[in-house]
């Protein structure tokens, strides 16, 4: 095995795909987690096609995922009037040769750490550990600055550092320190929550309202075989004035239901009663939808960014956290065929930060959730049959205008061969 070591800063979704790829191909890594202990945080999450993919390509089984959450079957867009604007299959239902998963944020976090627990060693996940900076060293390699939460410091060093510390990244700060802050366009997200009846096929993500005012909710449990009742995951946005920036304390807090269920007092339907679902819920968390602008490079040196540390994106697109599981691959690849090398970040960041930064503008523009907007532009979001508002055929070619761009156009991932092949480690020589 090349006794080159990685430095993994955060264990988050994409700091332990890391490590577990990096374990898969032969290559040593310590991952330093800011947190003291690792916890189920976090609500819903979808992992698209492409990432399921990537964890089947882990050892992670269908077994695993159901025990975290179930595989999708619809997404639909529903207007205020209860009539649908688009509606799609997803998943193996959509011809993908890997389904699509909906499952609990905190549980799939636990999964991965478990994983990396039973293949590594506890010794793998440093827990109170903070990177708060690093040196390129003259002979090569990477020393990371690391705080604990009594003040103490260390340093580790090794041959690269992967800087997959979320969007407030250290490892970003200091590799674009003058990258603006970050970006709130006016969207207050409340997340959270309840158990209830799945509606539609069962296992439906359902976007329902208009782009200043939506619910989108999708269970993330199989029902109950004695109560039919799952855990559905819901989000209720409202999009308000920006102009003064986030005044409020905390990116993610915990909030009542009643700070925010006014906004959505209206919103009952014979098949959907939205007050209700709120006021039942188990919890709820207030964050704004936020992200940063791209940057125009991932690396410096023996130094890279993934995940939300590299590209943290707006959530309509239900993609950022299948996107850290597939930065974690690439960087696998990327050293498969470069070695434990800067030529290996360079390869990476040359593949993915342009193509990545361009979701991260897609996601901001709303997403896939754009049909909303023409929905709203076209006829003020009311409308008897959605044919006469946008054709079949424009709605089919926004959604897969966005699909293509974020890598789970059908037929291309179908047929695109595995990132990382069965049974490739990186070679001694190689990693020198
Ligand atoms: C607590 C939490 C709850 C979330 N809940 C949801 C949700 O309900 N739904 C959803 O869609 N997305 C949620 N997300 C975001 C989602 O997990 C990410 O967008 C996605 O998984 C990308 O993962 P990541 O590993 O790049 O970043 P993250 O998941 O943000 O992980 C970053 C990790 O790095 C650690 N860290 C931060 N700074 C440092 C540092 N300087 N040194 C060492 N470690 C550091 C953090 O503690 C965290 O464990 C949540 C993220 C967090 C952290």
């Amino acid at each position: 095995m090349p006794d080159k070591l990685v430095i993994v800063a955060g264990g988050g979704i994409g700091g332990l795909a890391t490590a577990l790829t990096l374990h898969q191909i032969g290559v040593r890594c310590l991952v330093f987690e800011a947190a003291r202990e690792m916890r189920p945080l976090g609500v819903g999450i979808n992992l698209q096609p492409n990432a399921v993919r990537e964890l089947y390509d882990l050892g992670i089984t269908q077994g695993d995922l159901d025990r975290i959450g179930l595989p999708a079957k619809e997404w639909a867009l529903v207007g205020l009037n209860g009539n649908d604007i688009y509606s799609e299959p997803r998943g193996l239902l959509a011809g993908y040769r890997w389904p699509q998963y909906a499952v609990h944020r905190g549980h799939l976090h636990m999964m991965l750490y478990d994983k990396l627990v039973e293949r590594i060693g506890a010794q793998s996940v440093q827990l109170d550990s903070r990177v708060t900076g690093y040196r390129k060293n003259p002979g090569g390699g990477v020393t990371a600055f690391i705080e604990r939460a009594d003040g103490s410091r260390t340093e580790a060093e090794g041959a690269l550092l992967i800087g997959a510390d979320g969007i407030h990244s250290a490892v970003g700060a200091q590799m674009h320190p003058t990258q603006p802050p970050i970006h709130w366009g006016g969207a207050i997200m409340w997340r959270g929550t309840t158990w209830g009846k799945p509606i539609r096929s069962g296992a439906s993500f359902v976007g329902l309202g208009t782009h200043r005012q939506r619910m989108v909710f999708y269970p993330i449990s199989q029902p109950d075989p004695k109560t039919g009742l799952s855990m559905i995951n819901w989000i209720a946005e409202v999009t308000m004035d920006n102009s003064e920036g986030w005044k409020q304390r905390g990116w993610f807090r915990q909030v009542g239901v009643e700070d925010f269920v006014h906004y959505f007092e209206n919103w009952i339907w014979d098949w959907l009663d939205v007050p209700a679902m709120l006021k039942q819920a188990d919890c709820a968390f207030e964050n704004p939808m936020i992200d940063r602008d791209p940057v125009p490079t991932w690396r410096d040196g023996p130094v890279a960014l993934m995940g939300d540390a590299a590209h943290a994106m707006y959530p309509t697109g239900s993609n950022g956290g299948s996107q850290a599981i597939v930065d974690a691959r690439e960087l696998g690849a990327a050293m498969l065929a470069h070695g434990v090398t800067q030529d290996a970040l360079a390869a990476f960041d040359e593949k993915l930060c342009g193509l990545i930064s361009q979701l991260v503008l897609r996601n901001r523009g709303a997403g896939p959730f754009g049909l909303l907007n023409m929905v709203d532009e076209r006829c003020g979001g009311t409308f008897d049959n959605i044919d006469d508002v946008i054709p079949p055929k424009e709605r089919a070619e926004f959604m897969a205008g966005y699909k293509a761009a974020a890598g789970f156009a059908i037929e291309k991932l179908n047929n695109a061969p595995r990132t990382i092949a069965d049974g490739e480690r990186v070679v001694t020589a190689r990693a020198g």
